[in-house]
């Protein structure tokens, strides 16, 4: 995707996308991480990107989720900081220490395997971004309502582990039985 800012206001900017499709094939378990060009179709940009096996994109979320928990750790502790007083410059921390929680949260949640160019890293905002466009499940069908088209949306692609895209999909339906037309 490019994703380009244009100023609509004094101090803020819409952003804008264009997506095309790129078919990478990922290197196999145990096997090196491999580079690829791709250009942008939108800037004319030759890209290169990484693209690294199944069981490393688990272990690169596993790596964030360490650091998230981490973070929340951290939170933790200057929360009880700030309460008991105990140490005066824990109410500065504290902010800091939620988003380094929340941002590598995030980014164990999106990383996909595919870096380069800013694309999974926390903090930034790449213009240019690799979402997964990825075979859906055959068991799960999509969760789309007869009478008004409303679709429930659930996390799945072959990245995540299969317990968690179940999960994400009992949520989901669980979610679309409430639903009312609207
Ligand atoms: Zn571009
Ligand atoms: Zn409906």
């Amino acid at each position: 995707m490019n994703f380009w800012g244009r100023p609509t206001g004094s101090s803020t900017v819409s952003w804008k996308y264009q997506g095309s499709p790129w078919e990478v094939v990922r290197p196999d378990d145990g096997q090196p991480a491999t580079r690829h060009a791709v250009r942008c179709r939108v800037c004319d940009k030759e890209l290169t990107f990484t693209a690294h096996s199944v069981a490393a994109t688990r272990r690169r979320q596993a790596r964030w989720r360490v650091g998230a928990w981490g973070g929340l750790v951290l939170t933790v502790a200057t929360l009880v900081a700030v309460v008991t007083g105990s140490a005066p410059w824990a109410l500065l921390a504290l902010p800091f220490a939620v988003a380094l929680a929340w941002n590598l949260g995030t980014a164990a949640a999106e990383e996909v395997g595919v870096t380069g160019h800013g694309n999974g890293v926390p903090w930034s905002m790449p213009k240019h971004a690799i979402t997964l466009a990825d075979q859906r499940p055959e068991d799960l069908p999509e969760l789309v309502c007869s009478r008004c088209g409303h679709q429930e949306h659930y996390r799945w692609g072959s990245h995540l582990r299969e317990g968690y895209v179940r999960e994400q999909y009992q949520a989901a339906r669980t979610r679309f039985e409430r639903h009312t037309c609207r």
